[in-house]
This record gives C-alpha cells, sequence and structure tokens, in this order.
C-alpha cells in the first residue's frame, strides 16, 4: 500500500549563529528555555503535521524552527501527509473558504467523507509512531482530521492555521463549520493573528504566534553594497554598474549561490545606483494592488520630485497555473504602456526567475536593500511578510493598515496608510520619505529594532515551547 505519512528530514540549523543577531543575553534566555523545556518533555516527542515540505512560507518557517529545536536537542519530528487529487481539491476549497472566498462552491457530505477517510488512514500510520503522551502541533486545514483520532490515541494536539480573516461570510461560515467538528478535541489552537480566531472557539485554548524571518535565509542574509549593486546590475534592473561583480549568496542548506539569470523587465529607462527607488515585492495578485501602487506613483510621487518605482513579483513561467497572476501582470503592462513618456520612463514592472528558489530569494534581498521605500498597498494581507523582510534591512515601509501589516509596522517604524485606496494619501506618505532621507533612515533604523524584537525565530521558539508547556500540564 502505498504510504500516506512521509517523515522529512531537516539539518540541524546552529542556534550559536543567532547570538550576534539578538545579543547574548536573549541568547542565553533561549539556551535556558530549551533546557527547561526538555525537562518537561520528560522524554515526549513534538511532532510537526503538514501537508507539504517544500513549497510556501509555512514548509520554509518550519524547516528553519525545526532545524534549530533539533540543533536545541528537542526531540522533534516533522511528518508530511498526503492524499488523492479529490483530497487536495477539498483542502483548497477550505482554504479559500476560510479567506472567505467561495471559488470551487460549497462542500458536499461526500467531500466531508473522503477528508475524514484520507486522515483516518494517516491518522492511524501516524500512530504507529506517536506515543501517548507525545505533543502534536497539525498545521493548517489539511490536517484538522488528524485531531480527533490523535487526541483519541492520548496525544496532546494542538491546531495551527496560518491563515484566516478578521471578518465573516457565508464562505468563512461554510469553511469552519466543515472544520468545527473535527477540531472539537484540540487542546490547543494557534492563530497568527487575535483577529482570525473563530468566535466560537474556547478563548482560554488560543494562542497567538505570529510568523517569523530567518535572518540567515537568502532572503533575509546580510548583502554587502557591493553584492547588492552586482546583484541588481546582473538581473538587470540597474544602469551604470558593471554587472561583473560579485553575486553570490548562502543557500539555505550552507553552500554559496551565485546569482546569475536576468529578471525579465518591462521598462525603458533605468535607475543609476543613486537614484531613489520606490518597491513593492508581491505576488501579481489583485488583493496586493500593484495597479494601485503605479497609479499612486504616477500621480502623487512622480511630479513631486527624483525616483523610480520597482514592481517586482514572480516570473510569468511561475504564475502559468495562476490565472490570476498572469491577467493582473497584464493589467499592469497594458497600464503602464498608458503612462505619460516621462513616467513611463521612470516604471518597470521586473518579473523574478523562480528556477532556483534560493537565487530568486537573493535577487528579492538585493531589491529591498537598495530600495529608498518600500511598500506593501495591498487591499487585503494574511500576514504580508514581505512587510517585516523590508522592515529587517532597516527600510523605510508604507503599508496599508490591514491584516498583520498593523502588527508589523509599530508608531514610528514604518508608516501605516489607513485607507489602502487613497492614492493621495499613499503618495504623499512615498514622497515624503524620499524627501527626506534622515527620517527615513531613523524609520529604517527603528523598524529594524522592532523586526529583531518581536519577529526572529527565538521569539517563535519561546512561544511554541510556552504553549506545548502548557498542553504538558493541562
Ligand atoms: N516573494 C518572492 N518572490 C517574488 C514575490 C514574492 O520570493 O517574486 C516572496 C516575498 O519575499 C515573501 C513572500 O513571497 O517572502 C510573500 O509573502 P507574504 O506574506 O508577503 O504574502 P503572500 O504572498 O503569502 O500573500
Amino acid at each position: 500500500m502505498v504510504s500516506l505519512v512521509e517523515p522529512v528530514e531537516v539539518a540541524p540549523r546552529p542556534f550559536a549563529q543567532m547570538e550576534p543577531v539578538i545579543g547574548g543575553k536573549r541568547h542565553a534566555l533561549l539556551i535556558r528555555a530549551a533546557d527547561l523545556f526538555r525537562q518537561r518533555l520528560a522524554g515526549r516527542t513534538v511532532w510537526n503535521i503538514s501537508s507539504t515540505a517544500t513549497s510556501g512560507g509555512v514548509a520554509e518557517m518550519l524547516r528553519v524552527l525545526v532545524g534549530y529545536a533539533e540543533d536545541l536537542d528537542i526531540p522533534v519530528q516533522w511528518r508530511v501527509i498526503t492524499g488523492d487529487p479529490g483530497f487536495f481539491v477539498i483542502t483548497k476549497r477550505l482554504h479559500n473558504q476560510i479567506h472567505g472566498d467561495a471559488a470551487g462552491g460549497p462542500l458536499s457530505g461526500a467531500d466531508a467523507g473522503h477528508y475524514a477517510r484520507t486522515l483516518a488512514a494517516s491518522a492511524a500510520e501516524l500512530l504507529d509512531q506517536i506515543r501517548p503522551g507525545d505533543l502534536v502541533l497539525l498545521h493548517d486545514p489539511q490536517t484538522a482530521g488528524l485531531t480527533a483520532p490523535l487526541a483519541a490515541a492520548g496525544a496532546r494536539v494542538a491546531w495551527r492555521s496560518h491563515i484566516g480573516v478578521g471578518w465573516e461570510n457565508d464562505a468563512t461560515r461554510a469553511g469552519w463549520g466543515f472544520l468545527r467538528p473535527h477540531l472539537a478535541s484540540a487542546d490547543g489552537y494557534v492563530f497568527s493573528r487575535r483577529e482570525y480566531v473563530p468566535r466560537w472557539m474556547p478563548g482560554e485554548k488560543v494562542s497567538v504566534i505570529p510568523p517569523s524571518i530567518d535572518p540567515f535565509a537568502p532572503k533575509n542574509q546580510e548583502l554587502d553594497d557591493d553584492t547588492v549593486l552586482a546583484i541588481l546590475a546582473r538581473i538587470g534592473v540597474l544602469d551604470g554598474v558593471a554587472p561583473g561583480g560579485r553575486t553570490s549568496f548562502v543557500r539555505r542548506e550552507g553552500g554559496l549561490g551565485t546569482v546569475t539569470r536576468p529578471a525579465a523587465i518591462t521598462g525603458e529607462g533605468r535607475p543609476g545606483p543613486a537614484d531613489p527607488l520606490v518597491i513593492q515585492v508581491s505576488r501579481w495578485d489583485r488583493l496586493k494592488d500593484m495597479p494601485g501602487v503605479m497609479r499612486g506613483f504616477a500621480e502623487y510621487v512622480a511630479p513631486g520630485g527624483s525616483g523610480y518605482l520597482l514592481l517586482v513579483g514572480p516570473a510569468a513561467a511561475g504564475v502559468t497555473d495562476d490565472p490570476e497572476g498572469a491577467a493582473v501582470f497584464g493589467d499592469c503592462v497594458l497600464q503602464w504602456r498608458d503612462l505619460l513618456t516621462a513616467v513611463r520612463a521612470r516604471v518597470l514592472l521586473v518579473t523574478l526567475p523562480l528556477d532556483d528558489i534560493d537565487e530568486n530569494a537573493a535577487m528579492v534581498n538585493a531589491l529591498q536593500r537598495h530600495a529608498t521605500v518600500i511598500c506593501q498597498k495591498s487591499l487585503a494581507e494574511g500576514f504580508g511578510l514581505t512587510v517585516a523582510e523590508g522592515m529587517w534591512k532597516g527600510r523605510p515601509v508604507v503599508g496599508s493598515a490591514i491584516g498583520g501589516i498593523i502588527d508589523q509596522i509599530a508608531d514610528g517604524t514604518g508608516i501605516l496608510l489607513p485607507d489602502p485606496r487613497d492614492l493621495a494619501a499613499f503618495g504623499a506618505a512615498v514622497r515624503q520619505l524620499l524627501d527626506d532621507p534622515d527620517r527615513a533612515s531613523r524609520m529604517g533604523r527603528a523598524a529594524q529594532a522592532h523586526i529583531r524584537k518581536h519577529y526572529v525565530g527565538d521569539v517563535h521558539l519561546l512561544r511554541y515551547a510556552r504553549l506545548f508547556s502548557a498542553l504538558i500540564s493541562a
């Protein structure tokens, strides 16, 4: 029989490398917390169960956290469950519903049966390994149906939703209605934001644990100025820099990578190395509002002074399976063609190749590091990790006051736009930062300190340790 459960091997990540980033005190605090937690575990194992080991932010974050936990000698395991295509059609629909989107239509009784049977079979396999008393963290709707069988066998089960919205509609009610019976026997629930917790969930069992960034990932690792310029010249977005400089970065699993590929660029002009850059990096998704950023820049930023706008997203080849992505990109190109000639020369649409994920991340890193102002003018946002990424690089971020962006931008660490559709306000915020480099760099420094304090992995690990400790003593 084909196995429905696969182990994920994660190389230990040396936690010592965090010390220069978080300081000796925080480093020592985590080591002590890990010692205590290990004692509390008293031989129990911590299991993470998700539905993918490779794609998406959840898998990326798990790889980092599990790697650190291993280095800290915490007995931790990661398993990935799978299912037939029908199972993933159901879970994709659930994912959409939790986001308030009814795409794909309602789920039937037969779907519910299929979902429950698939997960019961996975649970049976998992129970060959998971022992009574072990701690299990289930990730996202794909795994919710494991809760009851694992809890019935004596495991302490927490379920984490990495998604959510802060409001209700028929779709969210349908999605939660489907999941609720499966989740009834969980000992704990985890959300990235308090606003995402459905009202029926028992508050005393809910923890809020926001995501974190990894300072050593290709996306965030330190790159010196020469390397940043060389990478930007190599991908083709900068003029006046020889493209032959050093473009290397450290890969996720160690070892050096090199940025060799060009980006595909729609644009007539190229900024020079000293020109101010306004950048938004995101998927070509309507809710990220790339067209709104372009219009705001053209109408309210460009007329007031110098500066270029770069709208950056994944390559067209990477979005062929995402018809909306291709359509949004197409709309941006049409809108770009309609810009006044002088403005058009200052707007670039940049698509980054996705065939090497680490190389793609190094390109994003260099772009964010070189930006004068970073925008995330989304109309809706789950968490919006691009905001933390930009702030980590000491950049001032102009972001919409929605979803997780509100949590990330604190007073003085960036600018929140109360109404993301107010392009004049957006343009004014960006223009002010371009015109006041002192304020921009003060804000950038405060931003970096804020992310260091709240959104780096040790904080995330401590929150998990607290959750699991509570599950043990419950
Ligand atoms: N991203 C990337 N390459 C791109 C566009 C986006 O690597 O061409 C990354 C971006 O740096 C961030 C992630 O995709 O790490 C997007 O996460 P976020 O939470 O901002 O939004 P989501 O796409 O999950 O809605």
